[in-house]
Protein backbone atom coordinates (compact mmCIF):
# COMPACT_ATOMS: atom_id res chain seq x y z
CA UNK A 1 0.00 0.00 0.00
CA UNK A 2 0.72 3.70 -0.70
CA UNK A 3 2.98 4.19 2.42
CA UNK A 4 5.74 6.63 2.91
CA UNK A 5 4.04 8.99 0.97
CA UNK A 6 3.52 12.15 2.99
CA UNK A 7 6.77 14.04 4.19
CA UNK A 8 7.90 14.93 7.39
CA UNK A 9 7.00 19.06 7.37
CA UNK A 10 3.42 17.46 6.70
CA UNK A 11 3.70 14.47 9.53
CA UNK A 12 4.76 17.83 12.12
CA UNK A 13 1.54 19.81 10.56
CA UNK A 14 -0.75 16.68 11.88
CA UNK A 15 1.29 16.30 15.20
CA UNK A 16 0.73 19.83 15.44
CA UNK A 17 -3.10 20.09 14.73
CA UNK A 18 -3.41 17.33 17.27
CA UNK A 19 -1.38 19.56 19.78
CA UNK A 20 -3.33 22.51 19.17
CA UNK A 21 -6.84 20.34 19.77
CA UNK A 22 -5.37 18.64 22.48
CA UNK A 23 -6.02 14.85 21.23
CA UNK A 24 -5.59 12.17 23.10
CA UNK A 25 -2.46 10.44 22.67
CA UNK A 26 -2.83 6.98 21.09
CA UNK A 27 -1.29 4.40 23.38
CA UNK A 28 1.15 1.60 22.95
CA UNK A 29 -1.53 -1.57 23.29
CA UNK A 30 -4.58 0.48 22.59
CA UNK A 31 -6.96 -0.28 19.73
CA UNK A 32 -9.13 2.85 18.41
CA UNK A 33 -11.88 2.05 16.26
CA UNK A 34 -12.22 4.66 13.93
CA UNK A 35 -14.73 5.86 10.89
CA UNK A 36 -13.06 6.95 7.51
CA UNK A 37 -16.45 8.96 6.41
CA UNK A 38 -17.66 7.72 3.33
CA UNK A 39 -14.74 8.60 0.84
CA UNK A 40 -13.76 12.13 0.11
CA UNK A 41 -10.97 12.15 2.66
CA UNK A 42 -11.43 15.26 3.50
CA UNK A 43 -14.33 13.59 5.59
CA UNK A 44 -12.04 12.02 8.41
CA UNK A 45 -12.13 13.65 11.48
CA UNK A 46 -9.24 15.51 13.09
CA UNK A 47 -8.83 12.66 15.81
CA UNK A 48 -9.33 9.79 12.34
CA UNK A 49 -6.39 11.70 10.89
CA UNK A 50 -4.18 11.63 14.00
CA UNK A 51 -4.97 8.13 14.72
CA UNK A 52 -3.78 7.23 11.08
CA UNK A 53 -0.86 9.13 11.34
CA UNK A 54 0.41 7.74 14.94
CA UNK A 55 -0.80 3.86 14.45
CA UNK A 56 1.77 0.97 14.10
CA UNK A 57 -0.82 -1.21 12.64
CA UNK A 58 -3.52 -0.15 10.57
CA UNK A 59 -6.67 -2.59 9.49
CA UNK A 60 -9.00 -1.07 6.91
CA UNK A 61 -11.86 -1.91 5.33
CA UNK A 62 -12.49 -1.61 1.51
CA UNK A 63 -14.54 1.47 1.49
CA UNK A 64 -11.41 3.36 3.17
CA UNK A 65 -10.06 5.60 0.80
CA UNK A 66 -6.14 4.66 -0.31
CA UNK A 67 -5.78 8.65 0.10
CA UNK A 68 -5.84 8.49 3.85
CA UNK A 69 -3.69 5.18 3.89
CA UNK A 70 -0.74 7.20 2.83
CA UNK A 71 -0.55 9.07 5.86
CA UNK A 72 0.42 6.33 7.77
CA UNK A 73 3.57 6.32 9.09
CA UNK A 74 6.83 4.95 7.73
CA UNK A 75 6.83 1.45 8.47
CA UNK A 76 3.33 0.82 9.93
CA UNK A 77 2.01 -1.92 9.39
CA UNK A 78 -1.15 -2.00 6.42
CA UNK A 79 -3.17 -4.61 6.35
CA UNK A 80 -6.25 -5.06 4.31
CA UNK A 81 -9.42 -6.23 6.30
CA UNK A 82 -11.77 -5.58 4.09
CA UNK A 83 -15.26 -7.18 3.11
CA UNK A 84 -17.21 -6.90 0.36
CA UNK A 85 -20.38 -8.86 -0.77
CA UNK A 86 -19.89 -11.53 -3.16
CA UNK A 87 -16.05 -11.46 -2.89
CA UNK A 88 -13.61 -13.24 -0.58
CA UNK A 89 -13.16 -11.47 2.48
CA UNK A 90 -11.70 -11.93 5.93
CA UNK A 91 -13.29 -14.11 8.64
CA UNK A 92 -14.89 -11.16 11.32
CA UNK A 93 -13.28 -13.61 13.99
CA UNK A 94 -9.53 -13.19 12.17
CA UNK A 95 -9.84 -9.13 12.20
CA UNK A 96 -10.79 -9.35 15.60
CA UNK A 97 -8.05 -11.97 16.74
CA UNK A 98 -5.53 -10.19 14.68
CA UNK A 99 -6.78 -7.11 17.07
CA UNK A 100 -6.38 -8.12 20.03
CA UNK A 101 -2.69 -10.12 19.24
CA UNK A 102 -0.95 -7.13 17.33
CA UNK A 103 -2.50 -4.81 20.77
CA UNK A 104 -1.09 -7.61 23.32
CA UNK A 105 2.04 -6.95 21.47
CA UNK A 106 2.26 -3.28 22.59
CA UNK A 107 1.16 -1.93 18.86
CA UNK A 108 -1.09 1.40 18.96
CA UNK A 109 -3.50 -0.45 16.72
CA UNK A 110 -5.99 1.05 14.08
CA UNK A 111 -8.98 0.18 12.92
CA UNK A 112 -10.13 1.95 10.01
CA UNK A 113 -13.82 1.46 8.62
CA UNK A 114 -15.67 2.84 5.88
CA UNK A 115 -18.24 5.80 7.48
CA UNK A 116 -19.43 5.85 10.88
CA UNK A 117 -17.51 2.39 12.94
CA UNK A 118 -20.68 2.20 15.05
CA UNK A 119 -23.14 1.84 11.91
CA UNK A 120 -23.98 -1.43 10.24
CA UNK A 121 -20.19 -1.89 10.09
CA UNK A 122 -19.94 -4.84 12.61
CA UNK A 123 -17.80 -1.98 14.48
CA UNK A 124 -19.83 -3.19 17.95
CA UNK A 125 -19.00 -6.58 17.16
CA UNK A 126 -14.99 -5.68 17.21
CA UNK A 127 -15.62 -3.50 20.34
CA UNK A 128 -17.13 -6.06 22.23
CA UNK A 129 -14.46 -8.51 21.61
CA UNK A 130 -12.03 -6.02 22.72
CA UNK A 131 -13.86 -5.68 26.17
CA UNK A 132 -13.98 -9.12 26.51
CA UNK A 133 -10.31 -9.72 25.99
CA UNK A 134 -9.64 -6.59 28.12
CA UNK A 135 -7.95 -4.70 25.27
CA UNK A 136 -8.46 -0.97 25.72
CA UNK A 137 -9.72 0.75 23.14
CA UNK A 138 -11.53 4.29 21.92
CA UNK A 139 -14.14 4.63 19.32
CA UNK A 140 -13.49 7.59 16.82
CA UNK A 141 -16.70 8.57 14.87
CA UNK A 142 -16.96 9.47 11.33
CA UNK A 143 -19.52 10.74 8.63
CA UNK A 144 -21.57 7.97 8.07
CA UNK A 145 -22.87 7.28 4.69
CA UNK A 146 -26.76 7.25 4.93
CA UNK A 147 -25.65 11.37 6.02
CA UNK A 148 -22.71 12.25 4.47
CA UNK A 149 -23.13 10.34 1.70
CA UNK A 150 -27.06 11.90 1.21
CA UNK A 151 -25.26 15.13 1.55
CA UNK A 152 -22.65 14.77 -1.44
CA UNK A 153 -26.21 14.19 -3.13
CA UNK A 154 -27.69 17.37 -2.26
CA UNK A 155 -30.59 15.36 -0.15
CA UNK A 156 -30.90 16.56 3.33
CA UNK A 157 -31.77 14.04 6.01
CA UNK A 158 -34.85 16.50 7.31
CA UNK A 159 -36.68 19.35 6.17
CA UNK A 160 -39.56 20.74 8.24
CA UNK A 161 -42.10 20.82 5.43
CA UNK A 162 -41.10 17.31 5.05
CA UNK A 163 -40.34 14.52 7.29
CA UNK A 164 -39.28 14.70 11.28
CA UNK A 165 -38.35 11.36 11.29
CA UNK A 166 -35.28 9.53 9.42
CA UNK A 167 -35.19 5.61 9.66
CA UNK A 168 -31.58 4.21 8.83
CA UNK A 169 -32.34 0.17 8.06
CA UNK A 170 -29.99 -2.56 6.75
CA UNK A 171 -31.08 -5.13 3.62
CA UNK A 172 -28.64 -7.32 4.64
CA UNK A 173 -29.20 -9.32 7.92
CA UNK A 174 -26.57 -11.49 9.89
CA UNK A 175 -27.74 -14.44 7.34
CA UNK A 176 -27.74 -12.14 4.06
CA UNK A 177 -31.58 -12.44 3.33
CA UNK A 178 -33.71 -9.08 4.06
CA UNK A 179 -33.89 -8.64 8.03
CA UNK A 180 -37.51 -9.45 9.54
CA UNK A 181 -38.86 -5.95 9.89
CA UNK A 182 -42.26 -4.20 10.57
CA UNK A 183 -42.75 -2.93 7.75
CA UNK A 184 -46.43 -1.55 8.77
CA UNK A 185 -44.83 0.82 10.97
CA UNK A 186 -41.61 2.29 9.20
CA UNK A 187 -44.19 2.73 6.18
CA UNK A 188 -46.25 4.62 8.67
CA UNK A 189 -43.76 5.94 10.68
CA UNK A 190 -41.04 7.52 8.48
CA UNK A 191 -41.31 9.79 5.77
CA UNK A 192 -37.69 9.38 5.03
CA UNK A 193 -36.37 6.00 4.96
CA UNK A 194 -32.23 5.71 4.39
CA UNK A 195 -31.36 2.34 3.20
CA UNK A 196 -28.01 0.67 3.42
CA UNK A 197 -26.60 -2.44 2.03
CA UNK A 198 -29.92 -2.50 0.19
CA UNK A 199 -29.08 -3.23 -3.47
CA UNK A 200 -29.79 -6.47 -3.30
CA UNK A 201 -33.48 -6.77 -1.59
CA UNK A 202 -34.53 -3.45 -3.00
CA UNK A 203 -37.24 -4.41 -5.12
CA UNK A 204 -38.14 -6.59 -2.47
CA UNK A 205 -38.21 -3.82 -0.08
CA UNK A 206 -39.99 -1.39 -2.08
CA UNK A 207 -42.82 -4.33 -2.47
CA UNK A 208 -42.97 -4.70 1.31
CA UNK A 209 -43.72 -0.90 1.80
CA UNK A 210 -45.92 -0.74 -1.06
CA UNK A 211 -48.11 -2.97 0.37
CA UNK A 212 -47.67 -1.31 3.66
CA UNK A 213 -49.54 2.22 2.12
CA UNK A 214 -46.46 3.72 0.68
CA UNK A 215 -46.97 5.50 -2.76
CA UNK A 216 -45.87 3.84 -5.76
CA UNK A 217 -45.12 6.88 -7.11
CA UNK A 218 -42.94 8.46 -4.19
CA UNK A 219 -39.51 9.63 -4.91
CA UNK A 220 -36.31 8.13 -3.97
CA UNK A 221 -32.79 8.00 -5.05
CA UNK A 222 -29.85 5.20 -5.18
CA UNK A 223 -26.27 6.97 -4.47
CA UNK A 224 -23.40 5.22 -5.90
CA UNK A 225 -19.95 6.05 -4.57
CA UNK A 226 -21.20 8.39 -2.37
CA UNK A 227 -18.33 11.52 -2.14
CA UNK A 228 -16.16 9.26 -4.43
CA UNK A 229 -15.15 11.30 -7.70
CA UNK A 230 -17.28 8.76 -9.31
CA UNK A 231 -19.98 9.66 -7.42
CA UNK A 232 -23.44 8.73 -9.36
CA UNK A 233 -26.71 9.92 -8.48
CA UNK A 234 -30.07 8.25 -9.83
CA UNK A 235 -33.50 9.40 -8.85
CA UNK A 236 -36.00 7.25 -9.25
CA UNK A 237 -39.76 6.26 -7.81
CA UNK A 238 -40.62 3.31 -5.28
CA UNK A 239 -41.91 1.12 -7.62
CA UNK A 240 -38.62 1.87 -9.69
CA UNK A 241 -36.24 1.18 -7.18
CA UNK A 242 -35.53 -2.68 -7.16
CA UNK A 243 -34.76 -2.34 -11.10
CA UNK A 244 -32.94 0.81 -10.51
CA UNK A 245 -30.53 -0.22 -7.79
CA UNK A 246 -29.92 -3.74 -10.29
CA UNK A 247 -28.61 -1.26 -12.72
CA UNK A 248 -26.37 1.05 -9.90
CA UNK A 249 -22.94 0.21 -9.08
CA UNK A 250 -22.22 -0.92 -5.57
CA UNK A 251 -21.62 0.40 -2.39
CA UNK A 252 -24.71 2.21 -2.75
CA UNK A 253 -27.04 4.34 -0.75
CA UNK A 254 -30.59 4.12 -0.88
CA UNK A 255 -33.08 6.70 0.48
CA UNK A 256 -37.16 6.83 -0.41
CA UNK A 257 -39.02 10.31 0.53
CA UNK A 258 -40.15 13.48 -0.33
CA UNK A 259 -36.60 14.73 0.69
CA UNK A 260 -35.08 13.33 -2.54
CA UNK A 261 -36.82 16.32 -4.63
CA UNK A 262 -34.78 18.50 -2.93
CA UNK A 263 -31.63 17.38 -4.37
CA UNK A 264 -33.33 19.48 -7.94
CA UNK A 265 -31.96 22.73 -6.00
CA UNK A 266 -29.53 21.69 -4.03
CA UNK A 267 -27.17 19.43 -5.78
CA UNK A 268 -24.06 21.94 -4.88
CA UNK A 269 -21.65 19.20 -6.18
CA UNK A 270 -22.36 19.65 -9.29
CA UNK A 271 -20.70 22.74 -9.40
CA UNK A 272 -17.99 22.70 -6.54
CA UNK A 273 -14.32 22.25 -6.21
CA UNK A 274 -14.48 18.63 -5.80
CA UNK A 275 -14.98 17.66 -9.13
CA UNK A 276 -12.35 19.98 -10.39
CA UNK A 277 -8.96 18.16 -11.79
CA UNK A 278 -7.42 20.77 -9.89
CA UNK A 279 -8.20 18.91 -6.50
CA UNK A 280 -6.70 15.63 -7.87
CA UNK A 281 -3.71 17.36 -8.54
CA UNK A 282 -2.98 19.21 -5.48
CA UNK A 283 -3.81 15.82 -3.57
CA UNK A 284 -1.22 14.07 -6.02
CA UNK A 285 1.39 16.58 -5.04
CA UNK A 286 0.90 16.86 -1.72
CA UNK A 287 1.40 13.06 -1.20
CA UNK A 288 4.32 12.58 -3.40
CA UNK A 289 6.20 16.16 -2.85
N1 LIG B 1 -20.15 1.97 8.59
C1 LIG B 1 -20.57 2.37 7.27
C2 LIG B 1 -21.58 1.43 6.69
C3 LIG B 1 -21.03 0.03 6.45
S1 LIG B 1 -22.20 -1.01 5.68
C4 LIG B 1 -21.10 3.80 7.33
O1 LIG B 1 -21.31 4.32 8.43
O2 LIG B 1 -21.28 4.41 6.28
C5 LIG B 1 -21.77 -0.84 4.00
C6 LIG B 1 -22.86 -0.09 3.26
O3 LIG B 1 -22.73 1.30 3.51
C7 LIG B 1 -22.80 -0.21 1.76
O4 LIG B 1 -23.42 -1.40 1.32
C8 LIG B 1 -23.59 1.01 1.34
O5 LIG B 1 -24.96 0.80 1.49
C9 LIG B 1 -23.14 2.02 2.38
N2 LIG B 1 -21.99 2.84 1.92
C10 LIG B 1 -20.82 2.99 2.56
N3 LIG B 1 -20.03 3.85 1.89
C11 LIG B 1 -20.72 4.26 0.82
C12 LIG B 1 -20.46 5.16 -0.25
N4 LIG B 1 -19.30 5.82 -0.35
N5 LIG B 1 -21.41 5.33 -1.17
C13 LIG B 1 -22.59 4.70 -1.10
N6 LIG B 1 -22.90 3.85 -0.10
C14 LIG B 1 -21.99 3.62 0.83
Amino acid sequence: MANDLINAAERTAIQRLAGALALPAFDKGWVWLAGAGPGDPGLITALGLHAIAGADAILYDALVNDALLALARPGAEVIYAGKRAGQRSCKQSDISRTLVSLARKGKRVLRLKGGDPFVFGRGAEEALMLARAGVPFRIVPGVTAGIGGLAYAGIPLTHRDTNHVVTFLTGHGADGKLPALDWQAIAKGSPTIVLYMARKHAGEIAAKLIAAGRDAGEPAAIVSNASFRDQAVRVTTLAELGAAAAESAAPAILVIGENVRLRESLDWLAGAAFRDEDRGEALARSLKS
